[in-house]
């Protein structure tokens, strides 16, 4: 979606024919006789609102939530068609934009809605038999940071054991074979946090090092993390650093939800998101960003950051205060003069409404989203310039890599430069924004600890 209003054109999207090809297979298998298509996932939602796509695609049940409890029920209870309304609701919950709760009844939906128990508790989650891919573990499950456009706060928070964590890395060495290990949770810097979301050091160091410690790792980064902890707390930045043994060939990747430049939008949406920062007090929204990019530039975290275009209620203005935020963290080194390190990736915001109504097209994108996405691609194009020398295999082909990549980041953001000249876009507006009024950047980690 995020590609469609950039170059517009058809809006089937590959993974939507991968999809239908995958289901075409199955169906053909299943032809005559009496096995059932049962299908889960995140993603199922997306059957709440494209309800007749179920039917088109001879999918028996779809199951939406979390079900590691109660799978073998589940199972049993489709194949026979006999759904006990005490465990399974023939149906789903809906929010509002207001995050108001309301229930709509479904024959081929199932969920945990309305049955007394809606999760599994941590010690009925089982940990993985068979290696996952790229020797992923879960480490914690929910959020509660509260971002109203995120559906993971809804969900309790639950925090894996030292003893499930070592299992699951057992499985993925012996049986898969990989030696790095990726710590999923959608906010790393929740496991197991204080009050109003300090950051809980003992906990986070003794899980790294237990990663870390384990015959076999070659090394370990987490998934997704706010950009406030490295903000705030680069004493702790520093300690995990060191057991992870961050260094120039060795960063540590982490995805961080950035969405916005603008300090009205973060407030409005994401007013916890900095905790236990607090916008407007330990500095504004883009000087926490700043500072926490600052800290994982010095010891050698990347960000790999992600922007929202089309917020609820967002404003050109609020476009263009991304636009200079991009361009301000492009342009800035730290004290040792090496410059920041981060890529950003422009996001569509897709109501699931508008999913329904099928309304797209490329003039989705108005003159200042395209800045946005500009502003964004100029910066991957000059990250990738510096992955020159990066890469696996010998230093030809290392050269040869980073060649590709290189030159694949120059072209993306030629394209669309391109597309957004066509549109009307201001080039070199866009090139200098926010650079002339470069702001004095306060220390917010000296705030933090005050
Ligand atoms: S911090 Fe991330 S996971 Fe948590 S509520 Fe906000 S967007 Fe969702």
């Amino acid at each position: 979606m995020s590609y469609l209003v950039l170059f517009g054109g058809d809006p089937y999207a590959w993974v939507r024919r991968e999809w239908e090809a995958l289901i075409a297979k199955i169906n053909a298998a299943r032809k005559g006789k009496k096995a059932k298509l049962l299908v889960g996932g995140p993603g199922v939602l997306e059957f709440f609102q494209m309800r007749s796509e179920l039917d088109k695609e001879g999918i028996d049940y779809a199951f939406s939530g979390e079900a590691d409890d109660i799978l073998p029920d589940l199972f049993e209870q489709v194949a026979n068609d006999n759904i006990d309304p005490k465990l399974f609701y023939k149906g789903y919950t809906e929010y509002d934009d207001k995050f108001s709760r309301s229930y709509k009844q479904d024959d081929k939906i199932l969920s945990r809605t309305l049955t007394g128990k809606l999760y599994p508790k941590l010690e009925e989650i089982p940990t993985i038999v068979n290696p996952a891919i790229k020797g992923m573990i879960e480490v914690m499950r929910g959020c509660g940071v509260g971002c109203d456009f995120c559906e993971v706060t809804l969900r309790p928070l639950r925090y894996y054991t030292p003893e499930m964590i070592s299992a699951e890395i057992d499985v993925n060495l012996r049986k898969g074979g990989n030696s790095h290990v990726w710590l999923h949770s959608d906010d790393i810097w929740g496991y197991k946090h204080d009050n109003f979301f300090r950051p809980n050091e003992d906990a986070l160091t003794d899980m790294f090092k237990l990663v870390m410690d384990t015959p076999g790792v070659s090394g370990s980064n987490p998934t997704h993390g706010r950009i406030s902890i490295p903000s705030g707390f680069p004493e702790l930045m520093d300690k995990l650093s060191k057991i992870l043994k961050a260094g120039p060939d060795n960063w540590i990747g982490i995805q961080t939800g950035l969405e916005t430049g603008s300090e009205s939008l973060a407030k409005k949406h994401m007013p916890n998101k900095t905790m236990p920062l607090k916008i407007g007090v330990d500095g504004s929204w883009e000087e926490i960003v700043w500072q926490g990019v600052y800290n994982e530039t010095k010891y050698y975290w990347r960000s790999a950051f992600t922007l929202q275009v089309g917020q609820p209620g967002e404003t050109d203005e609020d476009l263009w205060d991304t636009v200079a935020m991009v361009n301000r963290l492009s342009n800035s080194r730290i004290d040792d003069g090496r410059p920041f390190e981060f890529t950003v990736t422009p996001l569509q915001n897709v109501p699931m409404g508008r999913m329904t109504s099928k309304k797209f097209d490329s003039d989705l994108l108005n003159e200042a989203e395209l800045a946005v996405y500009y502003a964004s691609y100029r910066h991957l194009a000059k990250m990738a310039s510096r992955r020159k020398s990066e890469g696996t295999g010998n230093i030809v082909v290392k050269a040869g890599t980073g060649a590709i990549i290189s030159f694949g980041g120059y072209l993306m953001m030629k394209v669309v430069e391109d597309i957004a000249r066509k549109r009307g876009v201001d080039i070199s507006k866009v090139k200098r924004y926010g650079l002339e009024q470069r702001k004095e950047f306060s220390s917010v980690s000296a705030l933090a600890h005050a």
